[in-house]
């Protein structure tokens, strides 16, 4: 039996349940939050300034919508016309006028009571840090309070993992948030305030701030891990002028306690996610490996393999951490039921399948990882160099002008914005 440093109380799952007790064991405790040496975010935040996936990865997320199942693609298809309208509301959101008359109370709790009564798994308000916002969007977030709302993600389609019911449960979550996100707004301007609503398509990293507001702190796998859900939750900010009280960071164990578990690093197919902390932007976290990640994603129905194996997820952190105390050990590590992941034909038919249980991992050539890397501009460029290194220096054939015309052609449709990417911040 290990000795418990400190209790976490959190309220319970849903609006009335009771508050759940979190026991964090002496050896588990490091800080509230995250360690972070502020001056380096300061410093990352001006010289590196953040960019949105879409932006920095553009071609890759191009490539990824041409690359997966033929279910996938549909599926990607119906999805974006079910948010398109929801994405033109809330990227205007942030210019409607209060509606009600403001009294200048606090009205923290009044927000927190609407979250959870809207559905929210949790809420918590802290500032909106402008570190974390994405250089094209910082002029477009306009209030400095954030409320942090986390929508949990159905249990037993993430269960499936890979599979085309774990991505209805991802991109369904977000077609349940929008709404909710806008009658937050709504809420908010009735109490006579402004709000703006940022997300599923964010404007800023969200992690850092639910981190500071208490909801979680970052795991192995590159996601905030919440107390009830683990990473099974989906992020979304609402950023207001109204009068709030900011919470606190909180220490639930997680940030040691991963390096114990480390059962999302050993699963991974990818080999995406490092076993050791490091220091990257002023924050020492496991660095997720991007290029490595992204094409099992794009090729096994959205992968999130590193969610569902993962025990907070599946069991909770309350029982994960008094199952720690007792026993000293990670409850379910090493067994089928937690570890076990089952990948499902990829649309090549290239590429390895089947069960995969503890200790067992699929294997992939060094093409699998070959992937389109950075800008659309980027890659186009990186095209046009494969062309001219493969032409003969001597000979000039018709292909060569062919291939410098498609070059300026593709050029035109990435600058111009045609062809079939769409970037869901630009409606
Ligand atoms: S999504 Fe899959 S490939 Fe990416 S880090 Fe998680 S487990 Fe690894
Ligand atoms: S699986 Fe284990 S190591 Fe990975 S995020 Fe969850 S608790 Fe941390």
């Amino acid at each position: 039996m290990l000795k418990v440093g400190h209790v976490v109380t959190r309220p319970g799952r849903k609006l009335g349940d009771a508050p759940v007790d979190i026991p964090v064991p002496e050896e588990l405790e490091t800080v509230p939050g995250i360690p972070i040496t502020s001056r380096e975010v300061d410093f990352y935040s001006r010289e590196y300034p953040l960019q949105r996936q879409e932006v920095e990865h553009a071609a890759d997320m191009e490539w990824a919508l041409s690359i997966g199942t033929e279910a996938m693609q549909e599926y990607g298809k119906e999805h974006d016309s079910t948010m398109e309208p929801f994405y033109a509301l809330m990227n205007s959101s942030g210019d409607l006028e209060a509606t009600g008359t403001p009294t200048g109370e606090d009205v923290t709790e009044l927000i927190k009571f609407k979250a959870r009564e809207l559905g929210y798994l949790d809420v918590g308000m802290t500032a909106h840090d402008p570190r974390y916002i994405f250089q094209d969007r910082k002029s477009h977030v306009k209030y400095t309070h954030a409320v942090c709302l986390a929508m949990e993600q159905d249990f037993v389609e993430t269960q499936s993992a890979p599979s085309m019911a774990a991505e209805h449960g991802h991109f369904g979550t977000y077609e349940i948030q929008s709404p909710l996100g806008l009658k937050m707004v709504d809420y908010i301007r009735s109490l006579g305030y402004q709000a703006q609503v940022h997300g599923p398509s964010h404007d800023a990293v969200a992690i850092p701030m639910f981190v500071a507001a208490g909801l979680g702190q970052l795991g192995a796998n590159g996601q905030l891990l919440t107390p009830h859900a683990g990473a099974r939750c989906r992020l979304q900010i609402v950023t207001t002028d109204a009068p709030i009280t900011y919470d606190e960071p909180v220490d639930y164990g997680f940030h040691a306690f991963c390096q114990v578990c480390q059962v999302c690093v050993n699963r991974c197919p990818g080999r995406a996610l490092m076993r050791e902390k490091v220091w990257w932007r002023g924050v020492e976290k496991n660095k997720l490996i991007y290029k490595r990640c992204r094409p099992v994603m794009a090729r096994y129905e959205g992968c999130a393999i590193c969610m569902k194996v993962c025990p907070i997820n599946k069991y909770s952190a309350k029982v994960v951490m008094e199952h720690y105390v007792q026993t000293g050990q990670v409850l379910g590590k090493g067994t089928h039921d937690l570890e076990g992941y089952t990948l499902h034909p990829e649309s090549s038919e290239k590429y390895v399948y089947g069960y995969f249980g503890p200790g067992e991992l699929p294997k992939f050539d060094t093409g699998f990882f070959d992937i389109p890397r950075g800008t659309r501009e980027e890659s186009t460029m990186d095209e046009y160099i494969k062309v001219i290194e493969g032409e003969d220096p001597v000979l000039k054939k018709p292909e060569d002008d062919e291939a410098l015309f498609a070059f300026r052609d593709r050029l035109r449709e990435v600058i111009k914005g045609e062809g079939g990417y769409r970037d869901p911040a630009m409606f």
